[in-house]
């Protein structure tokens, strides 16, 4: 009767086509059920959260954010995210470590994004081109059709083929190959979507980033960048084109829908051009950040702060906002500064630093990029930011903001505002790991271990690592008992309740793996 729980659900889906062009489904006509493939999305993301190259940066996250959440408001709006997809899934964001150029979807909503991809894409248009495709392999449940082929396996089973896929995919150049899993080769063929799949992920994807607000010449260019890249680059640094090969009816198909949506469209206005240059400076910025972020090698930081410095000494009256020339000097001296301080060259990051910030003085995004990337050089430079006396945690917004100035605080030894402001952050955002860690180190600053081992409980929750939550939680138990006054009755009750919540997915898990094997 349990084995239900891994049942395929009856499709819903017609098989007829017709005007909406959905594909009609594979074989016996049915779909993994929503809530299965969710499960198996889990799996593969708790091993993801576990690699030393997956990379949580906040501020490369909340860029990528500001591009993929316009992306699923659009495709919400057109009718292509249906509702129990939109609430069942994670619709998350993994950051790789890796220099190849690769975005791929998993089951359950998960996406995965290599830094060379953020490195290599000239323009927040292009990188919604990418995004926007991949979120339609999953609103049009391309994943659950492959996966349907493996239905009678258990999710664990299908969790390890998967993540040894993505092992093979891994660039040999990557930091580390850490991520393993079981017969990649076998699982390899079965993963690879259908041309019709990718022609459908093309048009779909081609509407949601056009309803979402991005210029859709980013599409054309970003085949154009693609093919050129396949015709230099043979050495296996470009995984997406393996799994996403360039025919030349995609490609055509792609520029004829562009000529059609020009033909309709209307002038942009001034202010869609100024908010075009805008995304254009940080993108560029941003680019920078995600090479470094790579790891290049010492020889590769060095020629970024090479060129930085270049340009540095080349900038004469300053170029007005969203020009060719202040885009590309607000990107190398974004990348001069993060690399000099990768080097710990602090004098030389500050000094560049200092020409940087006129660039972006008047593109507010970006100008809050340099504000904290100029707080970060003085916690990796181990100094107290100067901000910091004056920060006001009470108006941070973004993630970003919220994190780099919880550090800068704690280094100001201000952990009681810390805490106040990450209790709210973290109610708000249960699954922000990282959050939570700050929060046990600023509780634990504050002498309030039981609170702190609880905020650390949590962040191995929010990553999905149920054993290692329950151990916490139950530390948190066993010191209460031997020392009441350390909690008070509301704090001891909440982790009574997660303790069990958590023991509880522990269970669950367990029992699936058992009924579906
Ligand atoms: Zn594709």
């Amino acid at each position: 009767m349990a084995a239900t729980n891994f049942s395929l659900a009856q499709a819903p889906r017609s098989a007829s086509g017709g005007a909406t062009g959905s594909l009609p489904s594979l074989g016996d006509n049915s779909e993994l059920s929503a809530a299965a493939e969710r499960r198996i999305g889990d799996r593969i993301a708790a091993s993801i959260y576990r690699d030393p190259d997956y990379v949580d940066d906040p501020v490369l996250g909340d860029y990528l954010q500001s591009i993929w959440q316009p992306l699923l408001t659009a495709a919400r709006s057109r009718g292509e995210l249906q509702a129990e997809l939109d609430e069942r899934f994670a619709w998350d964001l993994f950051l790789i470590r890796d220099r190849s150029i690769n975005a791929f979807a998993l089951p359950g909503g998960y996406f995965g994004v290599h830094l060379g991809l953020i490195g290599s894409v000239g323009s927040s248009d292009e990188m919604a081109a990418v995004l926007a495709h991949e979120l339609s392999h999953v609103t049009q449940r391309h994943i659950s059709r492959l996966m349907t082929q493996q239905s009678r396996q258990a999710p664990w089973m299908i969790a390890a083929m998967i993540l040894g896929v993505l092992a093979a995919n891994k660039s040999p150049n990557a930091a580390s190959a850490a991520i393993v899993g079981g017969q990649a080769v076998a699982a390899q063929g079965q993963l690879n979507f259908s041309r019709d799949m990718e022609r459908e992920a093309d048009r779909v994807g081609f509407g949601v980033m056009t309803d979402a607000g991005f210029d859709s010449r980013g599409v054309t260019t970003m085949f154009e960048k693609l093919q050129q890249a396949a015709r230099l680059n043979d050495s296996g640094a470009f995984p997406y084109l393996r799994s996403h090969p360039l025919t030349t009816q995609r490609i055509a198909e792609a520029q004829s829908r562009l000529q059609l949506s020009s033909a309709a469209a209307i002038q942009p206005s001034k202010e869609s051009q100024a908010n075009a240059g805008k995304a254009h400076e940080l993108h560029a910025m941003m680019a920078a950040r995600a090479r470094i972020l790579a790891v290049p090698g010492v020889d590769a930081l060095h020629a970024i702060v090479a060129e930085a410095r270049h340009r540095s000494a080349s900038l004469q009256a300053l170029a007005s906002p969203a020009s060719a020339d202040n885009i590309r000097d607000a990107g190398a001296l974004y990348g001069g500064v993060f690399a000099a301080a990768q080097l710990r060259d602090f004098a030389g990051a500050r000094s560049l630093l200092t020409r940087l910030k006129p660039l972006t003085a008047e593109i507010p995004r970006a100008n809050t990029a340099v504000e904290l990337l100029a707080i970060e050089i003085d916690l990796l430079a181990g100094v107290v930011p100067p901000s910091a006396s004056s920060v006001d945690m009470a108006k941070t917004r973004s993630r970003a903001e919220v994190l780099t100035q919880a550090r800068s605080l704690m280094a100001a030894h201000r952990a009681r505002d810390v805490s106040d402001r990450l209790q709210t952050w973290v109610a708000a955002h249960p699954k922000d790991a990282m959050a939570w860690q700050l929060l046990a180190v600023a509780y634990g600053q504050q002498n309030q271990t039981v609170r702190a081992i609880r905020a650390d409980a949590e962040s191995r929750a929010a990553q999905l690592d149920y054993p290692a939550a329950r151990d916490r939680f139950k530390a948190a138990q066993s010191l209460m008992r031997s020392n009441p006054s350390s909690a008070d009755y509301v704090e001891g009750s909440i982790i009574d309740t997660r303790t069990r919540q958590v023991e509880l997915l522990i269970k669950e898990q367990a029992l699936q793996d058992k009924v579906d094997r």
